[in-house]
């Protein structure tokens, strides 16, 4: 399953069978997935505390911290999407909105291409 070849469907699918062939929906309640997801940031800002700026970007040149980073980032998505789940948010539609949003607040200093 790799970006190129899947869709965000796929994947909300993925974990919407996940949760139900453990049953965790009962705990998967918006205010706890909000939370995971948040919790699950603060994994990830873990592997960077501390570093300075520039050295950050070979944080995950190491294979191991490579993997530790990318489940990190795994997780995140993958709370993200149980919370899109639960509350019925079409992912794709949002980030469309709020691209719109962001593109009217912050004007490009240069001209859009294409
Ligand atoms: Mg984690």
């Amino acid at each position: 399953m790799a970006d190129g070849t899947t869709t965000l469907a796929e994947l909300k699918e993925a974990m919407r069978r996940f949760v139900a062939e453990r049953q965790w929906e009962p705990f998967h309640s918006p205010k706890n997935l909000a939370m995971a997801l948040a919790a699950e940031a603060g994994e990830l800002l873990e592997h960077f505390l501390w570093v300075e700026g520039p050295a950050s970007y070979r944080l995950a040149d190491a294979a191991e911290q490579r993997e530790a980073i990318a489940d990190e980032l795994a997780d995140v998505a993958g709370q993200l999407l149980n919370l899109c789940n639960v509350l019925g948010i079409d992912l794709s539609d949002a980030m469309t909105a709020k691209r719109a949003k962001n593109a009217r607040k912050y004007p490009p200093r240069i001209e859009p291409q294409g």
